[in-house]
């Protein structure tokens, strides 16, 4: 008898993982498998396996700053910030030293990552260099990692900029598969993403890029996007379950029980078994009480909210991770003994973000 991805992955856990033989890759079919009937007991024990091996049991903490709001050209169905979407508070990019202000904040509230997001299309060449002016400043004064998430990027010269100044990452999510793509957006394609990831991996910038899930697509373009983001070197998966916003455009939204959210991050886990994979938007709304099984697979997630949603806070957040036996990482492999408390974001995820939420800093 054939055996099945679930074995094979066993084996590989049991004798190549350590010795860096790369991992088992699902059929179709076996990946449609883990979203559907495979026994999920067993999926979050294999699953467990590759997270405890690459992370312990450490967290990463994410904190996103919007960095630009608002005011988009583009008309991504989920997003609050589409061009036609209203009630999102707009501003151009924050100066210097009001990022440095909420950078300082992130690393107080134990951040592992700052994770900066502009609104728009791409950068232009003079945001390059601004973006990479104040990544400099909050490596070298506090040492955090600096993921950049501003959109469509192919200019080769604009990526060796942004290497050069010291850019962690790159955040640039696929979203959904390249079959689905044409019925989220109009106004940029899948090959824009796929060129934009291939240019800052082409200049050795690590690529953060993840899914969305719900967005009225199906469970074989999960597979193909969990595939895709393996194809594609990608250290780093956001998994959001989709948050309808208002405002979006996304015609059939998913909602998902708590199993099926543990058995889509179990997917990428699988499929992507060294990457850093991430609970994102919907977690609190869709996970519920299973938060603590969702980090047997996932070593990551975002404290105070998503981009223009609300989230728990980041003592919530933290109390959480304390509770499932998990640890918070500060830097590689460092745990965090406690969090400062925040009283920053609401418990109730489709709560939009208001401008104090979005400018805590921003001067009166
Ligand atoms: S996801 Fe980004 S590019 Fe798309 S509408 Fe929202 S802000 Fe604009």
């Amino acid at each position: 008898m054939q055996e099945s991805f679930l074995d094979r992955f066993e084996n590989w856990a049991e004798t190549g993982m350590a010795s860096g033989l790369p991992a088992p890759l699902p059929t179709k079919e076996e990946g449609l498998a883990l979203l559907s009937d495979a026994p999920l007991d067993r999926i979050l024990e294999l699953a467990e396996k590759p997270r405890q091996f690459y992370f312990k049991n450490l967290v990463r903490a994410h904190i996103l700053n919007n960095i630009k709001n608002g005011n988009c050209p583009e008309d991504c169905g989920y997003c609050a910030q589409r061009r036609t979407a209203e009630g999102v508070p707009q501003y151009t990019l924050k100066p210097a030293e009001e990022i440095l202000e909420e950078a300082r904040a992130a690393k107080k509230n134990g951040a592992f990552r700052y994770c900066l997001v502009t609104a728009g299309r791409g950068p232009s060449r003079r945001q390059i260099e601004s973006f990479s002016s104040v990544i400099r400043q909050i490596k070298s004064e506090l040492g955090l990692e600096v993921c950049l998430s501003a959109g469509i990027l192919t200019d080769p010269e604009s990526a060796k900029i942004l290497q050069e100044a010291g850019l962690d990452r790159y955040n640039h999510n696929l979203n959904t598969s390249e079959e689905h793509y044409g019925d989220i957006c109009q106004s940029h394609t899948y090959g824009d993403r796929v060129g934009t990831l291939e240019n800052l991996h082409g200049h050795g910038v690590h690529l953060c890029s993840g899914v969305i899930a719900g967005m009225g697509e199906s469970d074989p373009d999960l597979v193909q996007v969990a595939l895709e983001l393996r194809r594609l070197e990608v250290v780093s998966i956001p998994v959001n379950f989709f948050l309808p916003v208002p405002g979006h455009a996304i015609e059939n939204p998913r909602t998902f029980t708590e199993e099926q959210c543990l058995r889509i991050l179990a997917l990428f886990r699988l499929v992507n078994p060294s990457s850093e994979v991430r609970i994102a938007a919907g977690r609190e709304h869709y996970l519920k009480t299973r938060q603590s099984d969702a980090l047997r697979i996932a070593n990551s997630l975002f404290i105070s909210g998503y981009l223009n949603v609300k989230g728990s806070n980041a003592s919530e957040t933290a109390q959480m991770i304390e509770d499932a036996g998990f640890v918070m990482e500060l830097s590689e492999g460092e745990a965090h003994g406690s969090m400062v408390a925040s009283d920053s974001g609401a418990s109730e995820d489709l709560t939009l973000k208001d401008l104090s939420d979005l400018r805590p800093f921003a001067s009166k």
